[in-house]
This record gives C-alpha cells, sequence and structure tokens, in this order.
C-alpha cells in the first residue's frame, strides 16, 4: 500500500478518536452556556418585576393622597352647599361635588389595580426565584459532568494530538488538505477501502483497470465520484498479518 495512504487511514483513525472524545462531552458545554444565560435573563426579568412593584407603590401614595384631597375638597363644598342662595350655585357646587368624587372613584380603581398588579408580581417573582433555584442546581450538575467528562478524556486526547501531530508531518501538504477537507465535508469519513468494485465511500463502481492500480498500491487514488481516497482492504490485511 502506499506510504501516503496507509498514513491517511492512521490519521483518521486518531480524527475519528478525537472527534469521539468530542462527542462524549457533547451537549454538555452548550447546556452550561444556555443554563448561565437563563438564570441571567430570569434574574433579569424579576428584577424588572421589582422595579414594577416599586413604581406602582409610588402610584398607590400618589393615589392616596389625592384621595385624601379630594375629601378634603368634597368635605369643604358639602358644607358651602348650606349656605348657597341661588339655584346656579347649587348647581356648580353639585358639580363640583360630582366632579370630586368623579375623580377620587378614579384613584380608588387606580389603587385596586395597583394593589392587583403587585400581588401577582409578588407570586410571579416567587415562582421564578423557584426556577432560578432550580437552574442553579442544574447548572452545576452540567458543569460537573463536564469538568469530568473534560477530565477523564484530557490525557487520551493529548496522547491522540500528539501522535496525530506527528503523523500529519509526514503526510505531503497537497494530500492532507484533501484529507481536511473531505474528511470534513464527509462527515470523518476520507479514505476508504474499495468493497467488492466499488468505492467503500458512496458505492460508486470503479473501473478493473483503476482497481487492478489501486492493489498495486504504488499510486495515490481518490473515487471519481466522491474523491475519497481509496486503498485495498487486502492489502491492508495483508500488512497487518
Ligand atoms: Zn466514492
Amino acid at each position: 500500500m502506499h506510504k501516503t495512504i496507509k498514513q491517511l487511514i492512521t490519521l483518521q483513525s486518531l480524527d475519528n478518536k478525537l472527534k469521539a472524545i468530542n462527542d462524549k462531552l457533547g451537549d454538555l458545554p452548550e447546556t452550561v452556556k444556555t443554563l448561565k444565560y437563563q438564570i441571567k435573563e430570569k434574574q433579569k426579568e424579576n428584577k424588572k418585576n421589582s422595579e414594577t412593584i416599586i413604581e406602582n407603590k409610588t402610584l398607590i401614595r400618589k393615589n392616596e393622597a389625592k384621595i385624601e384631597d379630594n375629601n378634603a375638597q368634597t368635605k369643604k363644598f358639602q358644607e358651602q352647599l348650606y349656605l348657597v342662595t341661588t339655584n346656579r350655585e347649587y348647581d356648580a357646587i353639585t358639580a363640583e361635588i360630582d366632579f370630586s368624587k368623579k375623580a377620587t372613584s378614579t384613584a380608588e380603581d387606580e389603587i385596586l389595580m395597583a394593589e392587583e398588579n403587585n400581588e401577582e408580581l409578588k407570586e410571579k417573582i416567587k415562582t421564578i426565584e423557584i426556577n432560578i433555584e432550580k437552574t442553579k442546581e442544574e447548572l452545576k450538575n452540567a458543569k460537573k459532568d463536564l469538568e469530568q467528562t473534560i477530565n477523564s478524556t484530557e490525557k487520551e486526547k493529548q496522547k491522540l494530538e500528539a501522535e496525530r501531530e506527528k503523523i500529519t508531518k509526514l503526510i505531503p501538504k497537497k494530500y492532507y488538505n484533501i484529507y481536511k477537507r473531505i474528511y470534513n465535508a464527509r462527515n470523518g469519513l476520507a479514505v476508504v477501502p474499495i468493497n467488492r468494485d466499488a468505492c467503500g465511500g458512496c458505492n460508486s463502481r470503479i473501473i478493473p483497470q483503476k482497481r487492478v492500480e489501486i492493489y498495486k498500491g504504488g499510486k495515490i487514488f481518490v473515487c471519481d465520484v466522491c474523491n475519497r481516497f481509496l486503498y485495498a482492504k487486502n492489502a491492508v490485511n495483508d500488512e497487518h498479518k
């Protein structure tokens, strides 16, 4: 078998082992990131809820003051009613009283609404806080899992990376670049054995003349259809015998 092909097979095996280690980490890095983001968003939401509660309290106080003023006004008008002498005066003061009462009623409605809203917000804050605690617990676990997985695979990863570096240096750059491109494009399969009379990657038929050449192992061949490097399985087996 061609020396470069043999090296590419080794490289592919190393790359697949490294990929498996990365896969082992799986969603964990992404999970940790997502959980952190979720906690931050929920904290932001609760901060906003707390601010709204304070705004509502201010609104309640303002309306309470308004009601007090209105009541004083109404009382004053009612006293004046006893002193009126004309219908016109009477009507004018009655209108003032009605106006004042309506304003009080509006202020009372606003207080009620703000109070109800605050009750809802307090409940919401509680629910979100429980949620934050739960998410924090999840984050702690995910972080622990991630750390453990990294710790358990780090040594193996370093060994594989060292081997990879060594073999990469031996492979002519031109072939290495083709390999890289195909490996990434073809889901980690850039060097394939021929399967009977076809490419082991895409199953396209390989002409007999080319097959013979591949078996001889003197030159480097790629599949005409998928561009993967081709080798003869038996040739590998022979080497290992
Ligand atoms: Zn192919």
